[in-house]
Protein backbone atom coordinates (compact mmCIF):
# COMPACT_ATOMS: atom_id res chain seq x y z
CA UNK A 1 0.00 0.00 0.00
CA UNK A 2 1.25 3.38 -0.50
CA UNK A 3 2.03 6.04 1.69
CA UNK A 4 1.90 8.78 -1.13
CA UNK A 5 -2.02 9.53 -1.10
CA UNK A 6 -3.56 10.17 -5.21
CA UNK A 7 -5.21 13.25 -5.63
CA UNK A 8 -8.78 12.14 -7.29
CA UNK A 9 -11.46 14.41 -8.04
CA UNK A 10 -14.97 13.53 -6.70
CA UNK A 11 -18.59 14.20 -7.89
CA UNK A 12 -21.06 13.17 -5.74
CA UNK A 13 -23.68 13.88 -9.14
CA UNK A 14 -27.75 13.56 -8.41
CA UNK A 15 -30.36 11.25 -6.79
CA UNK A 16 -28.83 8.27 -5.30
CA UNK A 17 -25.55 10.15 -5.80
CA UNK A 18 -24.83 11.40 -2.62
CA UNK A 19 -25.74 8.23 -0.67
CA UNK A 20 -23.92 5.80 -2.42
CA UNK A 21 -20.66 8.05 -2.97
CA UNK A 22 -20.68 8.25 0.85
CA UNK A 23 -20.68 4.98 1.14
CA UNK A 24 -18.57 4.20 -1.12
CA UNK A 25 -15.66 6.51 0.56
CA UNK A 26 -16.49 5.03 3.72
CA UNK A 27 -15.42 1.55 2.76
CA UNK A 28 -12.24 2.85 0.42
CA UNK A 29 -11.42 4.81 3.84
CA UNK A 30 -11.53 1.99 6.12
CA UNK A 31 -9.59 -0.20 3.47
CA UNK A 32 -6.79 2.49 3.38
CA UNK A 33 -7.19 3.79 -0.26
CA UNK A 34 -4.65 6.42 -0.39
CA UNK A 35 -6.24 9.08 -1.94
CA UNK A 36 -6.82 12.75 -2.03
CA UNK A 37 -10.21 14.20 -3.14
CA UNK A 38 -11.19 17.07 -4.48
CA UNK A 39 -15.21 17.38 -4.88
CA UNK A 40 -16.96 19.23 -7.79
CA UNK A 41 -20.10 20.29 -8.78
CA UNK A 42 -21.53 18.60 -11.73
CA UNK A 43 -24.87 17.86 -13.17
CA UNK A 44 -28.37 18.58 -12.53
CA UNK A 45 -27.96 22.01 -10.52
CA UNK A 46 -25.20 23.22 -13.10
CA UNK A 47 -27.85 22.65 -16.03
CA UNK A 48 -30.48 24.39 -14.04
CA UNK A 49 -28.05 27.10 -13.54
CA UNK A 50 -28.19 28.18 -17.42
CA UNK A 51 -24.75 26.11 -18.46
CA UNK A 52 -26.53 23.38 -21.26
CA UNK A 53 -23.04 21.06 -20.83
CA UNK A 54 -23.60 20.13 -17.02
CA UNK A 55 -19.82 21.32 -15.95
CA UNK A 56 -18.74 24.53 -14.89
CA UNK A 57 -15.21 26.00 -16.05
CA UNK A 58 -13.56 25.13 -12.62
CA UNK A 59 -14.73 21.51 -12.57
CA UNK A 60 -12.70 21.04 -16.01
CA UNK A 61 -9.47 22.82 -14.53
CA UNK A 62 -10.07 20.43 -11.36
CA UNK A 63 -10.23 17.02 -13.69
CA UNK A 64 -6.94 18.41 -16.15
CA UNK A 65 -4.99 18.53 -13.11
CA UNK A 66 -6.14 15.50 -11.10
CA UNK A 67 -6.23 13.05 -13.76
CA UNK A 68 -8.55 11.21 -12.09
CA UNK A 69 -12.63 11.40 -11.82
CA UNK A 70 -14.86 9.62 -9.63
CA UNK A 71 -18.34 9.92 -10.77
CA UNK A 72 -21.62 9.23 -9.43
CA UNK A 73 -24.44 9.38 -12.15
CA UNK A 74 -25.87 12.69 -12.51
CA UNK A 75 -29.63 13.78 -13.94
CA UNK A 76 -29.84 14.69 -17.38
CA UNK A 77 -33.01 16.83 -17.46
CA UNK A 78 -35.12 16.42 -20.44
CA UNK A 79 -35.45 18.92 -23.24
CA UNK A 80 -34.16 22.18 -23.12
CA UNK A 81 -30.94 21.35 -25.42
CA UNK A 82 -29.14 20.32 -22.62
CA UNK A 83 -25.96 18.03 -23.52
CA UNK A 84 -25.54 14.60 -22.05
CA UNK A 85 -22.33 15.05 -19.60
CA UNK A 86 -20.83 11.51 -20.14
CA UNK A 87 -20.50 12.20 -24.24
CA UNK A 88 -19.22 15.98 -23.48
CA UNK A 89 -16.74 14.34 -20.75
CA UNK A 90 -15.60 11.66 -22.74
CA UNK A 91 -15.31 12.99 -25.72
CA UNK A 92 -13.75 16.63 -24.88
CA UNK A 93 -11.05 14.53 -22.91
CA UNK A 94 -10.31 11.70 -25.11
CA UNK A 95 -11.45 9.37 -23.32
CA UNK A 96 -11.36 6.44 -25.78
CA UNK A 97 -11.64 3.15 -23.84
CA UNK A 98 -14.39 2.55 -21.96
CA UNK A 99 -14.18 -1.11 -19.76
CA UNK A 100 -16.99 -2.66 -18.66
CA UNK A 101 -16.27 -6.13 -16.56
CA UNK A 102 -19.52 -7.98 -16.62
CA UNK A 103 -19.06 -11.34 -14.18
CA UNK A 104 -21.84 -13.13 -12.44
CA UNK A 105 -22.17 -13.47 -8.80
CA UNK A 106 -24.08 -16.93 -8.59
CA UNK A 107 -25.61 -17.92 -6.07
CA UNK A 108 -25.95 -14.68 -4.40
CA UNK A 109 -27.34 -13.23 -7.52
CA UNK A 110 -29.49 -15.33 -9.44
CA UNK A 111 -27.75 -15.69 -13.10
CA UNK A 112 -28.29 -18.83 -15.42
CA UNK A 113 -24.46 -18.42 -15.94
CA UNK A 114 -22.19 -19.33 -13.59
CA UNK A 115 -19.06 -18.88 -15.04
CA UNK A 116 -19.44 -15.43 -16.99
CA UNK A 117 -16.57 -13.69 -16.63
CA UNK A 118 -15.50 -11.13 -19.01
CA UNK A 119 -14.80 -7.13 -20.02
CA UNK A 120 -15.98 -5.23 -22.44
CA UNK A 121 -14.08 -2.66 -24.17
CA UNK A 122 -15.72 -0.60 -26.13
CA UNK A 123 -14.52 2.49 -28.17
CA UNK A 124 -15.88 5.59 -26.84
CA UNK A 125 -15.08 8.23 -29.10
CA UNK A 126 -15.56 7.23 -32.59
CA UNK A 127 -17.84 5.62 -35.12
CA UNK A 128 -22.05 6.78 -34.88
CA UNK A 129 -21.63 8.91 -31.88
CA UNK A 130 -19.61 11.88 -34.31
CA UNK A 131 -23.65 12.95 -33.43
CA UNK A 132 -22.89 14.48 -37.36
CA UNK A 133 -26.54 13.48 -38.48
CA UNK A 134 -28.17 15.97 -41.73
CA UNK A 135 -31.60 15.82 -43.41
CA UNK A 136 -30.72 15.71 -47.29
CA UNK A 137 -33.62 15.49 -48.80
CA UNK A 138 -37.38 15.31 -48.04
CA UNK A 139 -36.80 11.37 -48.07
CA UNK A 140 -33.59 10.97 -46.64
CA UNK A 141 -31.37 11.38 -43.38
CA UNK A 142 -27.92 10.21 -42.75
CA UNK A 143 -25.69 9.61 -40.20
CA UNK A 144 -22.21 9.81 -40.29
CA UNK A 145 -20.00 6.51 -39.23
CA UNK A 146 -16.67 7.86 -38.58
CA UNK A 147 -13.48 5.12 -37.61
CA UNK A 148 -10.14 6.70 -37.69
CA UNK A 149 -6.54 4.75 -37.82
CA UNK A 150 -5.57 6.41 -34.93
CA UNK A 151 -8.77 5.69 -32.53
CA UNK A 152 -9.00 2.16 -34.04
CA UNK A 153 -5.16 1.51 -33.01
CA UNK A 154 -5.76 2.82 -29.30
CA UNK A 155 -8.40 0.22 -28.70
CA UNK A 156 -7.17 -2.16 -29.73
CA UNK A 157 -4.00 -2.08 -28.44
CA UNK A 158 -5.77 -1.22 -24.88
CA UNK A 159 -8.10 -4.65 -25.28
CA UNK A 160 -4.46 -6.53 -25.86
CA UNK A 161 -2.66 -4.41 -22.99
CA UNK A 162 -5.59 -4.55 -20.74
CA UNK A 163 -5.29 -8.96 -21.34
CA UNK A 164 -1.90 -9.01 -20.97
CA UNK A 165 -1.74 -6.70 -17.76
CA UNK A 166 -4.90 -8.59 -16.27
CA UNK A 167 -3.96 -12.19 -17.35
CA UNK A 168 -6.76 -12.85 -19.45
CA UNK A 169 -6.43 -15.82 -21.87
CA UNK A 170 -8.54 -14.52 -25.54
CA UNK A 171 -9.62 -11.37 -27.12
CA UNK A 172 -12.73 -11.33 -28.96
CA UNK A 173 -13.10 -8.46 -32.00
CA UNK A 174 -16.59 -7.94 -33.09
CA UNK A 175 -17.30 -5.98 -36.31
CA UNK A 176 -19.27 -6.13 -39.33
CA UNK A 177 -17.18 -6.07 -41.87
CA UNK A 178 -18.58 -8.36 -44.40
CA UNK A 179 -21.26 -4.90 -44.89
CA UNK A 180 -19.04 -2.09 -43.70
CA UNK A 181 -15.74 -3.16 -45.70
CA UNK A 182 -14.16 0.03 -45.65
CA UNK A 183 -14.72 1.03 -41.83
CA UNK A 184 -15.23 -1.91 -40.11
CA UNK A 185 -12.63 -3.96 -42.08
CA UNK A 186 -10.21 -0.75 -40.84
CA UNK A 187 -10.99 -2.15 -37.07
CA UNK A 188 -10.69 -5.59 -38.38
CA UNK A 189 -7.44 -5.24 -40.05
CA UNK A 190 -5.89 -3.24 -37.00
CA UNK A 191 -6.82 -6.41 -35.11
CA UNK A 192 -5.26 -8.86 -37.09
CA UNK A 193 -1.91 -6.42 -37.54
CA UNK A 194 -1.78 -5.49 -33.78
CA UNK A 195 -3.10 -8.84 -32.79
CA UNK A 196 0.39 -10.53 -34.15
CA UNK A 197 2.11 -8.61 -31.19
CA UNK A 198 0.50 -10.68 -28.52
CA UNK A 199 1.08 -14.25 -29.56
CA UNK A 200 0.08 -15.75 -26.51
CA UNK A 201 -3.57 -14.57 -26.80
CA UNK A 202 -5.27 -16.44 -28.29
CA UNK A 203 -7.95 -14.22 -30.65
CA UNK A 204 -11.27 -14.18 -32.52
CA UNK A 205 -12.70 -12.75 -35.12
CA UNK A 206 -16.55 -12.29 -34.93
CA UNK A 207 -19.26 -10.66 -37.02
CA UNK A 208 -21.44 -8.62 -34.45
CA UNK A 209 -24.62 -10.42 -34.88
CA UNK A 210 -23.50 -13.78 -34.58
CA UNK A 211 -21.28 -12.41 -32.07
CA UNK A 212 -24.07 -10.71 -29.49
CA UNK A 213 -26.12 -14.04 -30.30
CA UNK A 214 -23.09 -16.26 -28.51
CA UNK A 215 -22.30 -13.85 -25.88
CA UNK A 216 -25.98 -13.82 -24.80
CA UNK A 217 -26.11 -17.73 -25.10
CA UNK A 218 -22.56 -18.49 -23.97
CA UNK A 219 -21.11 -15.63 -22.12
CA UNK A 220 -18.59 -18.24 -20.11
CA UNK A 221 -17.04 -18.17 -23.51
CA UNK A 222 -15.82 -15.02 -24.13
CA UNK A 223 -13.01 -13.33 -22.21
CA UNK A 224 -12.22 -9.52 -23.16
CA UNK A 225 -14.21 -8.20 -26.46
CA UNK A 226 -13.04 -5.65 -27.97
CA UNK A 227 -15.53 -3.40 -30.28
CA UNK A 228 -16.72 -0.64 -31.92
CA UNK A 229 -18.80 2.73 -30.04
CA UNK A 230 -22.49 1.19 -31.36
CA UNK A 231 -21.53 -1.92 -30.82
CA UNK A 232 -20.09 -1.92 -27.66
CA UNK A 233 -23.28 0.06 -26.51
CA UNK A 234 -25.10 -2.98 -26.97
CA UNK A 235 -23.47 -5.69 -25.91
CA UNK A 236 -21.91 -4.31 -22.70
CA UNK A 237 -25.91 -3.71 -21.40
CA UNK A 238 -26.65 -7.50 -22.99
CA UNK A 239 -23.57 -8.70 -20.52
CA UNK A 240 -24.50 -6.32 -17.79
CA UNK A 241 -28.20 -8.03 -18.02
CA UNK A 242 -27.48 -11.70 -18.12
CA UNK A 243 -24.76 -10.93 -15.29
CA UNK A 244 -27.68 -10.34 -13.62
CA UNK A 245 -26.23 -7.88 -12.05
CA UNK A 246 -26.95 -4.65 -14.12
CA UNK A 247 -27.38 -2.45 -10.75
CA UNK A 248 -23.63 -3.67 -9.61
CA UNK A 249 -21.45 -3.00 -11.98
CA UNK A 250 -19.16 -0.76 -12.81
CA UNK A 251 -17.42 1.19 -15.50
CA UNK A 252 -14.06 2.44 -16.36
CA UNK A 253 -13.26 5.37 -19.19
CA UNK A 254 -9.78 5.70 -20.15
CA UNK A 255 -7.87 8.42 -22.00
CA UNK A 256 -4.12 9.43 -22.18
CA UNK A 257 -4.16 11.77 -19.42
CA UNK A 258 -7.49 11.41 -17.50
CA UNK A 259 -9.60 8.42 -16.77
CA UNK A 260 -13.26 8.61 -14.90
CA UNK A 261 -15.10 5.76 -13.43
CA UNK A 262 -18.61 5.11 -12.21
CA UNK A 263 -21.34 2.61 -11.81
CA UNK A 264 -23.04 2.16 -15.06
CA UNK A 265 -26.69 2.67 -13.21
CA UNK A 266 -28.49 6.32 -13.21
CA UNK A 267 -29.25 8.34 -10.87
CA UNK A 268 -32.42 6.52 -9.66
CA UNK A 269 -34.43 9.47 -9.35
CA UNK A 270 -37.53 7.22 -8.03
CA UNK A 271 -35.58 5.87 -4.75
CA UNK A 272 -33.19 8.88 -4.19
CA UNK A 273 -33.34 10.12 -0.45
CA UNK A 274 -34.93 6.94 0.96
CA UNK A 275 -31.30 5.46 1.98
CA UNK A 276 -32.14 2.35 0.11
CA UNK A 277 -29.58 1.96 -2.76
CA UNK A 278 -27.14 -0.34 -3.52
CA UNK A 279 -23.59 1.21 -3.50
CA UNK A 280 -22.42 -1.72 -5.59
CA UNK A 281 -21.89 -0.34 -9.25
CA UNK A 282 -20.40 2.77 -7.48
CA UNK A 283 -17.91 0.87 -5.04
CA UNK A 284 -16.78 -1.22 -8.28
CA UNK A 285 -16.22 1.80 -10.58
CA UNK A 286 -14.60 2.73 -7.45
CA UNK A 287 -12.37 -0.56 -7.18
CA UNK A 288 -11.46 -0.25 -10.60
CA UNK A 289 -10.11 3.39 -10.17
CA UNK A 290 -7.85 2.13 -7.54
CA UNK A 291 -6.18 -0.64 -10.17
CA UNK A 292 -6.05 2.26 -12.86
CA UNK A 293 -3.98 4.50 -9.54
CA UNK A 294 -1.71 1.18 -8.89
CA UNK A 295 -3.81 0.85 -5.50
CA UNK A 296 -4.60 -2.85 -6.84
CA UNK A 297 -3.84 -4.15 -3.38
CA UNK A 298 -6.84 -2.54 -1.82
CA UNK A 299 -9.19 -2.86 -4.94
CA UNK A 300 -8.63 -6.81 -4.15
CA UNK A 301 -9.69 -6.50 -0.14
CA UNK A 302 -12.18 -4.11 -1.06
CA UNK A 303 -13.54 -7.03 -3.60
CA UNK A 304 -13.03 -9.26 -1.45
CA UNK A 305 -14.81 -8.02 1.40
CA UNK A 306 -17.42 -6.68 -0.81
CA UNK A 307 -18.24 -10.41 -2.37
CA UNK A 308 -17.67 -11.84 1.02
CA UNK A 309 -20.90 -9.59 2.16
CA UNK A 310 -23.06 -10.56 -0.95
CA UNK A 311 -21.93 -14.19 0.13
CA UNK A 312 -22.97 -13.74 3.90
CA UNK A 313 -26.06 -12.98 2.59
CA UNK A 314 -26.61 -9.01 3.72
CA UNK A 315 -28.31 -7.56 0.49
CA UNK A 316 -29.89 -4.42 -0.28
CA UNK A 317 -33.71 -4.33 -1.76
CA UNK A 318 -32.86 -4.40 -5.52
CA UNK A 319 -30.96 -8.10 -4.99
CA UNK A 320 -32.93 -9.34 -1.92
CA UNK A 321 -34.77 -12.61 -2.23
CA UNK A 322 -35.99 -14.29 0.65
CA UNK A 323 -34.82 -17.77 -0.96
CA UNK A 324 -31.03 -16.40 -1.03
CA UNK A 325 -30.45 -13.60 1.23
CA UNK A 326 -30.53 -13.55 5.17
CA UNK A 327 -30.91 -9.74 5.92
CA UNK A 328 -32.03 -6.45 3.93
CA UNK A 329 -30.12 -3.59 4.58
CA UNK A 330 -30.13 0.17 3.44
CA UNK A 331 -27.22 1.73 1.75
CA UNK A 332 -25.19 2.24 4.72
CA UNK A 333 -25.35 -0.53 6.37
CA UNK A 334 -24.44 -2.13 3.62
CA UNK A 335 -20.88 -0.34 3.30
CA UNK A 336 -21.06 -1.33 7.25
CA UNK A 337 -21.23 -4.81 6.50
CA UNK A 338 -18.33 -4.32 3.54
CA UNK A 339 -15.92 -2.38 6.05
CA UNK A 340 -16.46 -4.90 9.51
CA UNK A 341 -15.57 -7.83 6.94
CA UNK A 342 -12.31 -5.77 5.72
CA UNK A 343 -10.41 -6.96 8.74
CA UNK A 344 -8.61 -9.75 8.67
CA UNK A 345 -8.92 -9.80 4.62
CA UNK A 346 -5.35 -11.19 3.64
CA UNK A 347 -4.37 -10.98 0.03
CA UNK A 348 -2.14 -12.74 -1.58
CA UNK A 349 0.28 -11.20 -4.72
CA UNK A 350 -1.74 -13.75 -6.65
CA UNK A 351 -5.05 -12.20 -6.38
CA UNK A 352 -4.35 -8.74 -7.67
CA UNK A 353 -3.85 -7.91 -10.70
CA UNK A 354 -1.31 -5.87 -11.90
CA UNK A 355 -0.89 -1.89 -11.94
CA UNK A 356 1.30 -1.74 -14.82
CA UNK A 357 -0.16 1.45 -16.75
CA UNK A 358 -1.33 0.71 -20.27
CA UNK A 359 0.69 3.52 -22.26
CA UNK A 360 -1.28 5.29 -24.75
CA UNK A 361 0.49 4.61 -27.96
CA UNK A 362 1.88 7.31 -30.43
CA UNK A 363 0.79 7.51 -33.60
CA UNK A 364 2.56 7.36 -36.81
CA UNK A 365 0.66 9.31 -39.62
CA UNK A 366 0.98 6.56 -43.21
CA UNK A 367 1.91 9.32 -45.79
CA UNK A 368 0.01 7.49 -48.45
CA UNK A 369 0.07 8.85 -51.88
CA UNK A 370 -3.35 10.75 -52.30
CA UNK A 371 -4.76 10.77 -55.57
CA UNK A 372 -8.04 12.57 -56.43
CA UNK A 373 -9.91 10.12 -59.20
CA UNK A 374 -13.89 11.28 -59.30
CA UNK A 375 -17.07 12.37 -57.19
CA UNK A 376 -19.84 11.05 -56.19
CA UNK A 377 -22.70 13.63 -56.69
CA UNK A 378 -25.86 13.35 -54.45
CA UNK A 379 -28.94 15.10 -55.97
CA UNK A 380 -32.27 15.44 -54.45
CA UNK A 381 -34.32 14.39 -57.68
CA UNK A 382 -38.03 13.71 -57.32
CA UNK A 383 -38.50 9.96 -58.12
CA UNK A 384 -38.28 9.28 -61.91
CA UNK A 385 -37.38 7.11 -64.01
CA UNK A 386 -33.66 6.35 -63.49
CA UNK A 387 -33.10 6.63 -67.35
CA UNK A 388 -34.23 9.60 -67.74
CA UNK A 389 -31.25 11.27 -64.77
CA UNK A 390 -28.65 9.36 -66.52
CA UNK A 391 -28.82 10.64 -70.08
CA UNK A 392 -29.48 14.37 -68.99
CA UNK A 393 -26.70 13.59 -66.51
CA UNK A 394 -24.83 11.98 -69.67
CA UNK A 395 -25.48 14.78 -71.97
CA UNK A 396 -24.06 17.71 -69.13
CA UNK A 397 -20.95 15.68 -68.13
CA UNK A 398 -17.77 17.45 -69.35
CA UNK A 399 -15.32 15.21 -71.16
CA UNK A 400 -13.04 13.36 -69.74
CA UNK A 401 -15.34 12.80 -67.00
CA UNK A 402 -17.88 10.16 -67.38
CA UNK A 403 -21.13 8.96 -65.69
CA UNK A 404 -20.31 5.81 -64.03
CA UNK A 405 -23.50 5.04 -62.26
CA UNK A 406 -26.35 6.31 -60.23
CA UNK A 407 -27.48 4.26 -57.02
CA UNK A 408 -30.67 5.17 -54.95
CA UNK A 409 -29.71 3.99 -50.93
CA UNK A 410 -27.00 2.21 -52.73
CA UNK A 411 -28.83 -0.30 -55.01
CA UNK A 412 -27.00 0.88 -58.62
CA UNK A 413 -30.11 1.70 -61.08
CA UNK A 414 -28.40 2.83 -63.83
CA UNK A 415 -27.27 1.87 -66.47
CA UNK A 416 -29.17 -1.24 -65.93
CA UNK A 417 -31.22 -1.81 -62.73
CA UNK A 418 -34.48 -3.36 -61.88
CA UNK A 419 -38.09 -1.37 -62.29
CA UNK A 420 -38.33 -3.46 -58.96
CA UNK A 421 -35.88 -1.32 -56.67
CA UNK A 422 -38.01 1.25 -54.94
CA UNK A 423 -36.07 4.13 -55.32
CA UNK A 424 -36.21 7.42 -52.91
CA UNK A 425 -35.49 11.19 -54.18
CA UNK A 426 -31.80 10.66 -52.81
CA UNK A 427 -29.47 9.91 -56.14
CA UNK A 428 -26.02 9.22 -55.81
CA UNK A 429 -24.39 9.74 -59.14
CA UNK A 430 -20.89 8.18 -59.79
CA UNK A 431 -18.33 10.31 -62.05
CA UNK A 432 -15.16 9.43 -62.41
CA UNK A 433 -12.27 9.07 -65.16
CA UNK A 434 -11.26 5.76 -65.89
CA UNK A 435 -8.67 4.42 -69.12
CA UNK A 436 -10.85 3.13 -71.57
CA UNK A 437 -8.76 0.08 -71.87
CA UNK A 438 -7.43 -0.62 -68.47
CA UNK A 439 -10.44 0.37 -66.24
CA UNK A 440 -7.55 2.13 -64.38
CA UNK A 441 -8.86 5.40 -62.85
CA UNK A 442 -7.43 8.60 -64.02
CA UNK A 443 -6.23 11.58 -61.64
CA UNK A 444 -8.83 13.88 -62.18
CA UNK A 445 -8.30 18.00 -60.17
CA UNK A 446 -10.54 20.22 -58.40
CA UNK A 447 -11.28 22.62 -61.34
CA UNK A 448 -12.44 19.26 -63.05
CA UNK A 449 -14.68 18.36 -60.11
CA UNK A 450 -16.31 22.02 -59.70
CA UNK A 451 -16.70 21.97 -63.57
CA UNK A 452 -18.96 19.38 -63.29
CA UNK A 453 -20.94 20.55 -60.71
CA UNK A 454 -21.54 23.75 -62.12
CA UNK A 455 -22.64 21.66 -65.19
CA UNK A 456 -25.25 19.89 -63.33
CA UNK A 457 -26.44 22.99 -61.57
CA UNK A 458 -26.89 24.59 -65.49
CA UNK A 459 -29.41 21.52 -66.36
CA UNK A 460 -31.54 22.46 -63.10
CA UNK A 461 -30.45 19.58 -61.14
CA UNK A 462 -29.97 19.89 -56.77
CA UNK A 463 -26.86 19.18 -55.98
CA UNK A 464 -27.18 18.31 -51.92
CA UNK A 465 -23.63 17.55 -51.44
CA UNK A 466 -20.98 15.82 -52.86
CA UNK A 467 -18.21 13.05 -52.03
CA UNK A 468 -14.65 12.78 -53.12
CA UNK A 469 -12.95 9.69 -54.59
CA UNK A 470 -9.83 8.92 -53.64
CA UNK A 471 -7.16 6.32 -54.33
CA UNK A 472 -4.87 5.63 -51.46
CA UNK A 473 -1.20 4.39 -52.65
CA UNK A 474 -3.14 2.80 -55.87
CA UNK A 475 -5.50 1.70 -53.43
CA UNK A 476 -9.78 2.53 -54.02
CA UNK A 477 -10.47 4.54 -50.66
CA UNK A 478 -14.26 3.89 -51.63
CA UNK A 479 -16.42 1.10 -51.99
CA UNK A 480 -18.49 -0.09 -55.05
CA UNK A 481 -22.15 0.48 -55.49
CA UNK A 482 -24.66 -2.50 -54.87
CA UNK A 483 -24.73 -4.01 -58.43
CA UNK A 484 -21.58 -1.66 -59.74
P1 LIG B 1 -31.53 4.30 -13.50
O1 LIG B 1 -30.37 3.38 -13.68
O2 LIG B 1 -31.28 5.53 -12.70
O3 LIG B 1 -32.75 3.52 -12.80
C1 LIG B 1 -33.35 2.36 -13.37
C2 LIG B 1 -33.98 1.51 -12.25
O4 LIG B 1 -32.95 0.87 -11.50
C3 LIG B 1 -34.79 2.34 -11.24
O5 LIG B 1 -35.90 1.61 -10.84
C4 LIG B 1 -33.83 2.52 -10.08
O6 LIG B 1 -34.47 2.66 -8.84
C5 LIG B 1 -33.02 1.24 -10.13
N1 LIG B 1 -31.64 1.46 -9.66
C6 LIG B 1 -30.63 2.09 -10.32
N2 LIG B 1 -29.53 2.13 -9.59
C7 LIG B 1 -29.83 1.51 -8.42
C8 LIG B 1 -29.09 1.22 -7.25
N3 LIG B 1 -27.80 1.58 -7.13
N4 LIG B 1 -29.71 0.59 -6.24
C9 LIG B 1 -30.98 0.20 -6.35
N5 LIG B 1 -31.75 0.42 -7.43
C10 LIG B 1 -31.18 1.07 -8.47
O7 LIG B 1 -32.05 4.67 -14.95
P2 LIG B 1 -33.14 5.74 -15.41
O8 LIG B 1 -34.29 5.75 -14.44
O9 LIG B 1 -33.39 5.44 -16.82
O10 LIG B 1 -32.42 7.15 -15.35
C11 LIG B 1 -32.54 8.07 -14.27
C12 LIG B 1 -31.63 9.26 -14.53
O11 LIG B 1 -30.27 8.83 -14.55
C13 LIG B 1 -31.88 9.96 -15.87
O12 LIG B 1 -31.82 11.35 -15.68
C14 LIG B 1 -30.72 9.50 -16.73
O13 LIG B 1 -30.38 10.47 -17.70
C15 LIG B 1 -29.63 9.36 -15.70
N6 LIG B 1 -28.53 8.43 -16.07
C16 LIG B 1 -27.29 8.82 -15.71
C17 LIG B 1 -26.20 7.97 -15.98
C18 LIG B 1 -24.84 8.43 -15.57
O14 LIG B 1 -24.70 9.48 -15.00
N7 LIG B 1 -23.80 7.64 -15.87
C19 LIG B 1 -26.41 6.72 -16.58
C20 LIG B 1 -27.73 6.34 -16.90
C21 LIG B 1 -28.79 7.20 -16.63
Amino acid sequence: MSDKKTPVVIAKGDGIGPEITDATLRILEAAGAAIEPTFIEIGEKVYRSGNTSGIPAEAWDALIETGVFLKAPITTPQGGGYKSLNVTIRKSMGLYANVRPAFTLKPWIPSPFPDMDMVIIRENEEDLYAGIEHRQTTDVFQCLKLISIPGTEKIVRYAFDYARNQGRKKVTCMVKDNIMKITDGLFADVFRRIGAEYPEIEQELMIIDIGSARLARYPDRFDVVVTLNLYGDIISDIAAEISGSVGLCGSANIGKELAMFEAIHGSAPDIAGQGIANPSGMLNGAMLMLEHIGQTDVAAKIRKAWLKTLEDGIHTADIYRAETSKQKVGTQAFADAVIERLSGIEIHAHEFRTSKPIETPEYHRPKPNKELVGVDVFLDWLPGNPEDLGKKLEAATPAPIKLKMITNRGVKVYPGGFSQTFCTDHWRCRFVHQDSNSQAYTALNFDQILALQQAIHAVGLEVIKTEHLYQFDGERGFSLGQGE
